[in-house]
């Protein structure tokens, strides 16, 4: 009979090889749930070496011990490379050091090496304790009885470079940073008419070149996974920049990724590219390397939000499988997954070398799916004319408007449905002020340079309004439908915009001349859409939340006080309870829950705990909706009232500074993907005998359409928001990282 291995007692975690922002978080989680599933946790320090050298770099930690580390960027706990750790002496020291913890599960935040790394050290684990019997470090009971090593890898690097994981711990906090950058290079550039040349990091992976040379609108960008297709790509680059001037373009910006290489495998360096631009010309370039700018800086809400549930999981892992091959935990299309480590390693090394082989083919082939969409997208942006329609193809007149509040991400997925439009041989028609503009005919056609610079820009250019048409406005728009042959619809907005639509196509079934197909893409802060579990908005929302509590922690110089602060999200609690989960907050209320009297009791019990036991700082994050009456301001007197004095409490009410803003890159990427396929979604409909209206979304993390028809099944009764929010069963893991009365944050 098989013997269930026995779950380990204690546990170490360590960040080891290039440090990532989001490392914390990490760590904090694995510590919390560890503590929580009943296990003794241990940090190691200085990584891999910290496991040879033993002593103070080994030590046993409280849930508290890693309080106020969420938002610090790099890694507390150190990090470094590791000579010792590369020999059989020094991993026998690293056995001895662990054994003598009574540790036998380790969970490691780091890159490929740091990963290989640990997987041998686990590969000889009975080896190592057979030696330190021999040796008589250790009691041969001893080595019997701790026999069972679990691994436990998490990626933890800015390159977004590993398999396993569809993003790693990092990532994302540096397109940030790049995204940062570029934007204000852009400002500078365009207003000397100068050449800038980035170089941007990620070792063989062309990710963050990509995808922030997508996010911040650059003329070029050169990725080691697809070099320049001629030998004579010098020329097609100066052809396209100049082209690009000529039509009025002042920025001309060319991201150089750190590993760029030609046909031939010849490094691409941003110094021989501007050496180009100056010789060919003529441009007055500059060069800049953002070097280590771009690891820094606080985590994004994202990196906290990706650590802190992968935290949770590699600790799941630990418990539930002991033992056995080595993990790696990591998400894929939404989900968390575990997927064996040294396969994941294996495949990352294999792009690598497809790369070093000139198997270019090979390499964009592994990357996967929405890196080659998102390369061809590039190709189409950057583009000074579009494409020559081909004779004959019949030419569709789109229309696009927006509805709803305005999201950051808008203009972004504007841009992108022009141009799209545009270089497929159609016309793009912008309708002005939402559904209100389209009845009165404020509408005017696009073109190429009409959408210039708004990759990067908050707000919405078009206009947005919440209007509803009623009555005799569906014949107004059926005037302005017919005036215009607009041939489809891409509604660009929250939950106005899909109600707009949802009516539209019932009043349709009555009036022949609204038949034309639309699509419905989500862009709202509050991730209150149906048919998508991510809206275009909540990301940058998310950061401007985060952002703002990082300064309310910080300014809580006086000990003793709790925030209460209230987020936006009308009947959708997704922005409370992530921002919740990102600034560490003890307690979350949301409209989907509710607040009754008997939770505001407990809570305040909990505070008073806390607060006696030397616990100075408090935070509860409200959504806006949360409940009628007990409102933040309310709650503000309640909890004031009933610390007696234990500590003081401050209402934060974050208001519109949560809606404005630049958007993330993660938005602008979201917004440029939806956009492209909402487009190819609604040519198809409207060349196609019998349509169907739709809306698009992101479903486990892969685009899909729901039929517009469903919109009133896929709500809640009574309330703004979808009945399926996935996002909700984060909730028991918000209360694990963050207990009310916990000592701190
Ligand atoms: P990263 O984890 O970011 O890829 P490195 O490749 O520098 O960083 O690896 C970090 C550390 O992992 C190294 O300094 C070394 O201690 C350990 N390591 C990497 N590869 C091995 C290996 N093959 N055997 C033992 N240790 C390794």
């Amino acid at each position: 009979m098989l013997k269930t291995p026995q779950r380990p007692t204690s546990l170490a975690v360590l960040t080891s090889g290039g440090d990532a922002a989001g490392m914390n978080p990490a760590v904090r989680a694995v510590v919390r749930a560890g503590i929580d599933a009943g296990l003794e946790v241990y940090t190691v320090s200085e990584g891999l070496q910290g496991l040879v050298d033993g002593g103070d770099a080994i030590r046993k930690a409280g849930s508290e011990d890693v309080g106020g580390i969420l938002h610090q960027g790099g890694t507390v706990l150190g990090t470094a490379r590791s000579d010792d750790f590369r020999t059989r002496e020094g991993r026998l020291k690293a056995a001895r050091n662990l054994i003598e913890h009574g540790i036998t599960a380790l969970i490691v935040i780091g890159g490929d090496g740091s990963l290989t790394g640990a997987n041998i050290f686990r590969e000889e684990w009975r080896g190592l304790l057979d030696e330190l019997v021999e040796r008589g470090e250790i009691e041969k009971t001893r080595a019997a009885s701790n026999r069972r090593f679990t691994l436990v890898g998490m990626v933890g690097s800015i390159d977004n470079d590993m398999f396993g994981t569809d993003m790693t711990i990092g990532a994302d906090t540096a397109l940030h940073r790049i995204t940062e950058a570029l934007d204000a290079i852009h400002s500078t550039a365009s207003s000397h008419q100068r050449a800038f040349v980035v170089e941007v990091m990620g070792r063989n992976c062309g990710y963050l070149a990509l995808m922030s040379a997508l996010a911040a609108g650059a003329n070029w960008v050169l990725i080691p996974e697809s070099p320049p297709d001629t030998d004579e790509w010098e020329e097609s680059m100066c052809r396209a920049l100049t082209a690009s001037r000529a039509v009025g373009r002042r920025l001309n910006l060319v991201i150089v990724a750190e590993g760029a290489q030609d046909l031939h495998g010849n490094p691409i360096t941003a110094d021989h590219v501007k050496q180009v631009l100056e010789e060919q010309l003529g441009a007055d370039t500059r060069v800049t390397s953002l070097g280590h700018v771009q690891r820094g800086g606080a985590p994004s809400a994202f990196d906290r939000y990706l650590s802190t549930v992968l935290g949770y999981a590699a600790v799941e892992q630990v418990v539930t499988s002991p033992g056995g091959e080595a993990q790696l935990v990591g998400i894929k299309e939404h989900q968390i997954i575990s997927s064996p480590l040294m396969e994941c390693v294996e495949e990352t090394r294999a792009v690598a070398d497809r790369i070093a082989e000139q198997d270019y083919e090979t390499a964009m082939e592994m990357r996967g799916g929405s890196f080659r969409d998102s390369f061809r997208l590039m190709r189409t942006m950057v583009r000074a004319h579009p494409h020559a329609p081909d004779p004959g193809q019949r030419q569709l007149r789109l229309g696009i408007l927006h509805a709803g509040a305005p999201a950051p991400g808008m203009n972004t997925a504007v841009r992108v449905a022009v141009r799209e439009t545009i270089d497929d041989g159609h016309t793009m028609l912008a309708v002005s002020a939402g559904f209100r503009g389209l009845e009165v005919g404020r509408i005017r056609e696009m073109d190429w340079m009409s959408v210039n610079g708004w990759a990067s820009r908050g707000g919405a250019e078009l206009g947005t309004s919440r209007h509803l048409p009623r009555g005799r406005h569906f014949d107004m728009i059926a005037d302005q439908i017919e005036a215009h042959r607009l041939d489809g619809l891409l509604m660009v907005g929250g939950w106005a915009g899909y109600r707009a639509c949802y009516d539209l196509h019932r009043a349709a079934q009555e009036n022949p001349r609204l038949r034309i197909p639309m699509v419905c893409m989500p862009a709202s802060i509050n991730n209150d859409l149906p048919g998508s579990e991510l809206s275009i908005g909540a990301d940058t929302a998310l950061n401007n939340i985060v952002g703002d509590v990082d300064k309310i922690k910080q300014s809580a110089v006086a000990s003793g006080r709790c925030f209460v602060v209230e987020v936006m999200g009308r009947d959708c609690g997704y922005l409370a309870l992530m921002s919740g989960l990102a600034t560490g907050a003890e307690r979350v209320y949301l409209p989907e829950e509710g607040i009754t009297l008997d939770d505001l009791r407990d809570d305040i019990k909990d505070l008073r705990l806390g607060f006696d036991r030397g616990k100075r700082l408090g935070l509860v994050i409200s959504s806006e909706y949360a409940d009628p009456v007990y409102t933040a301001t309310f709650i503000k007197e309640l909890f004031e009232r009933e610390g007696e004095g234990l500590f003081s409490v401050r209402a934060s009410i974050l208001g519109h500074i949560q809606q404005g803003g630049d958007p993330s890159p993660f938005d602008r990427i979201q917004a440029t993907r939806l956009a492209s396929k909402s487009v190819d979604y609604l040519i198809e409909q409207a060349l196609a005998e019998e349509y169907t209206s739709a809306f698009i979304g992101l479903e486990q993390g892969k685009v899909r359409f729901t039929p517009l028809h469903e919109f009133e099944e896929l709500i809640e009764e009574g309330a703004r928001r979808p009945q399926d929010q996935s996002w909700m069963a984060l909730l028991p893991l918000a209360r694990v990282m963050a207990k009310p009365g916990a000592p701190a944050l």
